[in-house]
This record gives C-alpha cells, structure tokens and sequence, in this order.
C-alpha cells in the first residue's frame, strides 16, 4: 500500500468535506481526474497531481481505510502540532474552522547555520483558487433543474446488471437525488482553480534546530477556499553534508589521519572547527582508531542551549612503499636507536649466547 504524505489531508485534496458521501467523494474525484489526467493536462506536475488524487481516492472510497485514515490522521495533525515547539507565529488557529491543507517542504542548512541560525528562502508554487466563486466551482446564482435526470432526481439504472429489475429506479448521481445543481462557475469551469503563481518566502531557522526537525510557517501553506483558514507550511530542515565533519547532533565527528612519523614524534595536532582551529596534545602513544574529544565545538542544542562535542578519530597512515629518501631517513633513525638501553641488552645477550657456543661442554662461564 502506497503511504501519504504525513500532512496530506485527503478530504482538502478531493475538495470534500470530510462528512462526504461515497458519492460526492466520487464525483469530485471524476471531476478532478477529468482536469488533472496527464493526457489532457500539459502542466509539469499534472501526472504528481494526479496521482495524488487517484491515491485519495483509492483511500477514501473503501471505507474501512477511510476509517483508518481519519483515525491516523486526526492524530498525526495533532502529533504534528505538539512536535513543532519552534513556531513561526504563536496565534493558535480555530480548531472548529476548516483549514485549507499543509503544504510541506525541504530545506537544507549548513553546519554553521545550525549553530548560528540563519534566513532561509524556499521557492513556493501555489494553485490560487478562482476568485469568482472562491474555489466551489458554483457560480452565485440559483440552484436549476439537473440536466441527467430532468430534475426529477431519479434515474432507471442504465448499466445491463441492473436493468433487469426494470422497475427499479435509483437516484441521480449528479444531483444526489435533489432534481437541482447550482451553476457551473464560468470564469474556472467548475473547478474551483485558477492560475499556479510562484513565489519566494522568507523565514528564520533558529540556532540550535535538531537536524531533521521541522518548522511550521502559519499561514503559507496551500491557499484557503472561502471559509476556510489557510493551511501552515512545514519545513522539513536537513544539515547538509560537510567535507570534514559529521553531524551526530549534537556532537560532530571528524576523522584525522596522521602519519606513523608524526605519531612517532608526538606533540601537538592541529583540528579544524566550525569557527577557528583548535590545537590539541597527541596521546603520548597514538594508536589508530584513538577518539580526541574536544568540549563545546560541536552542535548546538536549542533545548540546552549548550554545544556538543567534535569527537576526532585518529587515523593512523603509515606510508604504502617507502621512498630511497624515506629508507635513508629510516636507517639513519635506526642507527640512532642502536643507544636504547633495551637494544644494548638485546646485544649484550647475543653475545653471551655466541661465547656459549663456542665452549665444547656448551656451560656458561
Ligand atoms: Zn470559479
Ligand atoms: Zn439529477
């Protein structure tokens, strides 16, 4: 089964109310199918757009998934409120308006962005709804006798099955059995729809924001029908990858390798940071795989208001083929250890096995 957006409300998508019948749920999917399908519509997302619908309507047109989903997502949206404790506006909407539905989106930001905080830009394409019947698709004029039934309101089952109870007479389906339908709106056809407009919207990011937590912008989310709230936007907020560092909020991890020589010759080790290097003291024995932890140069937590850590793995290289310069150097570095007192007492007892050897009854002496 094919999963929805989290924030999808399916009833805004059909333009149903979530009281629908089955019926108008499937009239008011034939209609948009009809606008919507790839074959007649040439806009880029026409076939995103449609699928969406069909997925909607697969949803709600059986009922125990219906159930499911008014379920799932009455609690999702409910979830979803309690989760964004970073809220670009703090007026609560009315919970008994309708809304119009969310939009969501992605952002992503840089590693010193998330300690700094920062002014992101999203591109936003939005349908508008027809401004002369506020997105119903009914002109403002009087209801008029349903042209299928002849506003009568009943119609003899064309379908083969079902004319063979001959006398049985069911209801209109474009009229719901009423013998009237309100006109057409002439400016968008009856959809409801106008024109796709885009635009750029500005917002803060807060310093501090966990990697993959979301904001939610009141208000910039699909545009409102009339009656109804607008819907919030929600940015889905990413840290983008760094060449040096890894977010493991709220530390940072980062991989140094350094050279068996450089190991050998202990010191100091100059790190990189979000801000300036940092210098720290190498272990007196390196060994590979060691972890450095440097306090308070990681990211920043907007819970606490602290900065992790940058945890440093050491990574230790020695050299694939040594250089004739590289053997010179080592020899010479060889000779040089020829004065450790372990190597003196290596040789002392060489030597003591050689005299060995050399007496006949192999006794020391
Ligand atoms: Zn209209
Ligand atoms: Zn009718």
């Amino acid at each position: 089964m094919q999963q929805m957006p989290l924030d999808e409300d399916l009833y805004c998508l059909l333009g149903v109310d979530s009281c629908a019948s089955a019926d108008e749920i499937r009239r008011a999917y034939r209609k948009l199918a009809m606008i919507w399908h790839p074959d007649r519509n040439e806009s880029a997302d026409a076939e995103e757009t449609f699928k969406r619908i069909r997925l909607a309507y697969e949803v709600l047109r059986e009922p125990e998934r219906r159930t499911e989903y008014d379920h799932n997502f009455t609690s999702q949206a409910h979830r979803a409120d309690n989760a964004h404790a970073q809220q670009a506006a703090a007026a609560q909407p009315d919970a008994s308006a309708r809304r119009a539905p969310n939009l969501s989106r992605h952002v992503s930001i840089s590693l010193e962005e998330q300690v700094h905080g920062c002014r992101a830009k999203l591109r936003l394409t939005r349908t508008e709804y027809c401004r002369q019947c506020g997105g119903s698709g009914h002109a403002n004029l009087p209801p008029i006798a349903c042209g299928t039934c002849r506003g009568s309101g009943s119609m003899r089952s064309p379908l083969g099955l079902f004319s063979f109870f001959r006398a049985a007479a069911v209801a209109c389906a474009d009229c719901d059995g009423t013998g009237t339908i309100r006109p057409t709106c002439e400016a968008c056809e009856g959809t409801g729809l106008s024109a796709r407009k885009t635009g750029y919207l500005k917002f803060e990011v807060p310093a501090g924001i966990r990697p993959g937590a979301s904001l939610r912008v009141r208000g910039h989310g699909r545009r409102a029908r009339t009656g109804e709230a607008p819907g919030d936007l929600l940015v889905h907020v990413g840290v983008a990858p760094h060449p040096l560092f890894e977010a493991d909020f709220p530390d940072l991890r980062c991989e140094i390798p350094l050279s068996v020589f450089r190991a050998l010759a202990g010191g100091s080790l100059e790190v990189p940071t979000l801000g300036d290097p940092v210098s720290v003291p190498l272990p007196s024995e390196p060994i590979d795989g060691a972890e450095l932890r440097i306090a308070g140069q990681g990211m920043l937590d907007g819970g606490s208001g602290l900065r992790g850590d940058l945890l440093v793995r050491v990574r230790l290289v020695r050299p694939q083929q040594l250089t004739d310069a590289q053997l010179a150097l080592l020899a010479e570095l060889d000779k040089l250890a020829a004065n450790d007192p372990v190597h003196i007492d290596w040789l002392r007892r060489r030597h003591d096995a050689e005299r060995q050897k050399s007496r006949p009854d192999g006794r020391p002496g």
